[in-house]
């Protein structure tokens, strides 16, 4: 299903004069002709299998061909008769696992779907991975060398959306963020050259590439450093509505307490707006078994919880597995938005309790959309330390996130798309109501994680202006005719632009 168009309208996808159909399908013609075995058009299996794997209903969108390129070679090729009509819009699809309407997907424009590119090479310390790899395809791959990765806790997320955005694994807390795993980029840039990016070629640019998403070039393999790793313990746990407030405190605690750098997950608190009751959830790993729960014991001591299987040891990508069974693609619309503030013994109390007071009114409202919500805390990775390779996210290398600062996920479902404007102005309205909380307890941070933000956020100035600087000089660099800019249709873009064909500066 489509979303309505003053609901493209809202999130101004038309808002940049685009290229004719006719157009289009000649740029379409020219890539078929060029690479015969790689594109599809609507109503063919390969090109409906593409469409139907995005997870979310919002994404599912129909663009006039689909490119589905096989080597690195063949995204050159693209970029190259992308690039060459001067207009044709093309998203690029990694996962597919971002929420934001246009961000991987496009009506009226060509999508690059990487899926083909999904191999993975271990060799000794280092992971190849394709850049169109989900991360149940690395860990599968690792995990019988007895080593890991910083990776995706949900095996169905692509890898290279995850990566560009920053990434928090199983292993975060302990060795930061997934990112600052990546020892080299392979990068396809507008003018179609195949290059590396890595702490010698190119370190701008591999700085860059960590935060600065799709802004710079189409990421054809990672490089990931691999490490030693065994089992670790963890597991899902369900609680009784009663529990909630035991595990606002208990996050609380977890949160203030002494840092444990083996202590992994995040904690949700889910509304559904048909029984109108609140389940609490942790999702937690320890990430040395021996030693389980060390200070996740705040949130695993809460009490009642349901009846559900009890925390197991296994490894990193069993857990992915097991937890992308709940999230193949869904018939809900999924949206989310982000926000960052520093821990207080009150401010989760009282995030949960706006939620709670917000939520079942705008459910009621939208009751015939079978809506859902779900408020997530989780924490921050810690950042590269002195004499470790950047990344653009921001933090000092003598800084600590890791341990003051949360970041919340607000997520809304709903299965009827006519709410989507609905819930997306409730989506803007939710985080304007935590934000000021946050204000007000003087505990508000400009971060804005890239990966759960939503499309009116602005999470590259986020990272602060020195950071911004740096990309726009790294964008104008490998990019200096804006290709990523403006044909690129949707994204988080480094230079915005007016809708009249000029840059408009952040
Ligand atoms: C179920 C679920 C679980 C998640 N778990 C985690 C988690 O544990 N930790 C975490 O940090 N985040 C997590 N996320 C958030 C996740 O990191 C983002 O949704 C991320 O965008 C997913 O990457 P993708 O490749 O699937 O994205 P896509 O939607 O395919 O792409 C995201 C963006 O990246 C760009 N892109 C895609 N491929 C390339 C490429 N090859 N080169 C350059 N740009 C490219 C696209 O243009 C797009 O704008 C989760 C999300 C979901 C839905």
């Amino acid at each position: 299903m489509r979303p309505s168009l003053s609901y493209l309208l809202s999130y101004s996808v038309l808002g940049v004069v685009a290229a004719s159909s006719d157009d289009t399908a000649s740029t379409c013609q020219a890539l078929a002709s060029a690479l015969p075995e790689y594109v599809f058009y609507p109503e063919t299996d390969t090109y409906n299998a593409s469409i139907t794997s995005y997870p979310f209903i919002q994404l599912r969108l129909t663009p006039n061909c689909i490119v589905r390129p096989k080597s690195a070679q063949d995204v050159s090729t693209t970029v190259k008769i992308l690039r060459d009509t001067g207009c044709t819009k093309f998203a690029i699809k990694g996962g597919g696992h971002n929420a934001n309407v246009g961000y991987n997907n496009i009506e009226d424009g060509v999508t690059i779907d990487m899926q083909s590119l999904n191999a993975v090479e271990v060799l000794p310390n280092v992971a190849r991975v394709g850049g169109g790899a989900l991360w149940q395809n690395v860990y599968d791959a690792v995990e019988p060398h007895n080593v890991s990765v910083l990776g995706g806790r949900i095996g169905v997320v692509g890898v290279p959306g995850f990566l560009t955005g920053g990434g928090i694994a199983f292993f975060s807390p302990e060795r930061g963020w997934s990112c600052d795993y990546v020892v080299n980029f392979q990068v396809v840039l507008a003018s179609g050259e195949i290059v590396n990016a890595n702490s010698t070629a190119r370190p701008d640019l591999f700085a860059a590439l960590k935060g600065g998403q799709n802004n710079f070039g189409i990421v054809t393999r990672f490089d990931l450093k691999t490490f030693p790793q065994g089992p670790i313990w963890g597991g899902r746990t369900a609680y009784a509505p009663e529990a909630a407030t035991d595990l606002v405190q208990g996050f609380t605690e977890f949160k203030s307490g002494e840092y444990d750098p083996y202590a992994a997950g995040w904690t949700t608190f889910r509304y559904n707006g048909s029984t109108r009751e609140v389940t609490p959830i942790t999702i937690l790993w320890y990430t040395k078994p021996e030693l389980a729960p060390g200070g996740l014991g705040p949130l695993t001591s809460v009490t009642p919880k349901q009846a559900g299987p009890p925390m197991q040891v296994a490894y990193a990508g069993e857990f992915a597995r097991n937890a992308s069974r709940s999230v193949k693609a869904s018939n809900s619309n999924t949206i989310w938005a982000t926000t960052t503030f520093r821990i207080s013994p009150t401010i989760v109390g009282k995030i949960y309790a706006k939620w709670r007071e917000l939520v079942p009114q705008l459910c009621d409202i939208y009751a015939y959309a079978n809506p859902a919500s779900e408020l997530t805390f989780q924490s921050l990775a810690p950042p590269p330390g002195f004499g470790s390779h950047p990344n653009s996210l921001g933090f000092a290398a003598d800084s600590t996130p890791h341990k003051d600062l949360v970041f919340l996920q607000i997520i809304f479902y709903f299965t009827d798309s006519s709410a989507s404007e609905g819930f997306n102005n409730a989506l803007k309205e939710f985080i304007k109501a935590f934000d000021d909380l946050a204000e007000e307890e003087g505990v508000k941070h400009n971060f804005v994680y890239l990966n759960f933000a939503a499309w009116f956020q602005d999470p590259l100035s986020g990272y602060g202006k020195e950071q911004l600087k740096k990309l726009k000089r790294v964008s104008k660099r490998y990019d200096p005719r804006g290709f990523f800019q403006e044909q690129l249709g949707e994204g988080f873009k480094i230079f915005k632009r007016n809708g009249w064909g000029n840059w408009n500066h952040h």
